[in-house]
């Protein structure tokens, strides 16, 4: 079967076919890292999450790349008020961030990338676009020219006229060519609290759209497969990417499909920091399970927005029982000797949740297969008519979609040992200090004790064997 994925380029549903046989580079946007993350935020890394597990089931080879935006005017306004360095700030939110992701299941991010730590290529990007005559300097900084790029707006369907009005996280300078002109590189105002960088122009520090092309120049080069957000990035932030990536490459397209998930709302309004109206991820973890807002954000398609309220959470929180009950009924099932004439295909769910999830992850679709195998095997093992085969191909396909979803089994929270964290802390420390035999025997001894460690873009994980 072949996956079809709307693409906000083209504006229609094409045919998932990657660059090179089954290699896809993908990038999604990260937080801007200032405070904790809201649940509209983990509706968009959850949508996204889903994505690239279920790419990977269907066999592809996806690295997952997303960046920390760690250099910002609301980090530095933050710090600023808090009394805290802008790095300390940002270094404290990017830890929460990535607790948060993991309690979510959030955890197929291949490589996550600090803007601080791209400074040199995010330099040389500016450069090129100085040489080729697409930005220019005034008294503030560099900017981007606008009108210098003739498919400005393709992303987003504006024209760089309509971009005059922009608003969104365009800066604001008098001096600019355009209104819509954004800011590539910024000078150093002189405040001893802002961060700065040296560059060919003075001190400075980058602006925001021009971290992600500087990233992904670096890890994929001038093209790849997939670029992802929620669609407020459209424009202006994906549309600028285009326009620095296509001006300095002059290759396009530099993204094969660009995905945008939709909005979670409240009361019909963004969540969002600025507008004051969000729940945190920790604040509904402390109500409500992991599985239950995974259950609940991929109740909608990732296109569609999903308006939240505490009764569309019980819903979802009921429907999640209706699962829970039927897993732990097939987790006890007393199978005959076959002695009935069984009707039961697991291929027909297996075709038809195959068969949602290539139409553009549809995963209410998906979900809905679920719940239609609930209901065929149900009366079966109420009249204990399945069959240990049946049984045992059930349990693989539930575990096959909890390995996509992560809603389906309950996930038993082990406890890692004080001792164990100790250790672990100790390895830590040596590795950092390059001590690498010393931390292995480290590893080695913690695997005698039962557990082993693994090392993942998110950080150091302990795992009981
Ligand atoms: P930010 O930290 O604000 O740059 O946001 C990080 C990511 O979360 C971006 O892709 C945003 O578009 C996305 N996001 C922020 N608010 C929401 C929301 N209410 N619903 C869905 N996605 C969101």
């Amino acid at each position: 079967m072949s996956l079809k994925i709307y693409n906000t380029l083209t504006r229609k549903k094409e045919i998932f076919k990657p660059r090179k046989g089954k290699k896809v580079n993908m990038f999604v946007c990260g937080p801007t890292v200032y405070d904790y993350a809201h649940i509209g935020h983990a509706r968009t890394y959850i949508a996204f999450d889903v994505i690239v597990k279920y790419l990977r089931k269907k066999g592809y080879d996806v690295f997952y790349l997303q960046n920390i935006t760690d250099v910002d005017d609301k980090i530095i306004n933050r710090a600023k008020e808090e009394g805290v360095s802008w790095k300390e700030l940002a270094r404290k939110f990017e830890r929460e961030y990535k607790k948060d992701a993991k309690s979510l299941g959030v955890d197929s991010v291949s490589k996550y990338a600090r803007a601080t730590e791209h400074i040199k290529e995010i330099i040389s990007q500016v450069e090129r676009l100085l040489k080729k005559g697409f930005a220019y300097q005034i008294e503030d900084g560099i900017y981007y020219d606008i009108s210098k790029f003739k498919d400005y707006g393709k992303l987003s369907g504006r024209t760089a006229l309509q971009a005059e009005d922009a608003v969104s996280r365009i800066d604001e300078s008098k001096k600019k060519k355009n209104k819509g002109d954004f800011c590539l590189w910024k000078f150093w105002s002189g405040k001893d609290w802002e961060p700065k960088w040296r560059s060919p122009w003075g001190y400075g520090r980058p602006g925001w759209h021009i971290e992600d092309t500087a990233i992904t120049e670096k890890y994929f080069g001038p093209q790849y497969e997939i670029h992802g957000g929620a669609r407020d990035l459209i424009f202006p932030h994906h549309e600028a990417e285009i326009a620095q990536m296509e001006a300095i490459s002059e290759k396009k397209p530099m993204v094969k499909y660009w995905l945008h998930t939709g909005f979670l709302t409240i009361n019909g309004q963004k969540m969002s920091k600025s507008l004051g109206n969000f729940i945190t991820i920790r604040e509904f973890l402390n109500k409500h399970s992991a599985r239950l807002l995974r259950f609940f954000v991929l109740k909608s398609h990732y296109r569609s927005p999903i308006d939240y309220s505490e009764k569309a959470i019980l819903q979802s929180q009921n429907e999640l029982e209706r699962i829970d009950e039927f897993v732990e009924k097939i987790q006890n099932a007393k199978f005959k000797i076959q002695n009935f004439n069984s009707k039961f295909k697991i291929d027909k769910f297996k075709n038809k949740f195959e068969e949602a999830m290539d139409d553009d992850f549809n995963t209410p679709k998906a979900m809905a297969v679920i719940f239609e195998l609930i209901r065929e095997v149900n009366p079966m093992l109420d009249k204990n008519q399945i069959t240990q085969e049946e049984v045992k191909q059930i349990l693989e396909f539930l575990k096959f979609i909890d390995e996509i979803f992560g809603f389906i089994l309950k996930k038993e929270r082990v406890k890692i040992p004080e001792e164990i964290k100790k250790l672990a802390q100790k390895r830590e420390i040596l590795r950092k200090e390059k001590k690498w035999e010393e931390a292995d025997k480290i590893r080695e001894e913690i695997k005698k004790l039962g557990y082993e460690i693994q090392d993942t873009a998110g950080g150091t994980k302990i795992k009981k064997l």
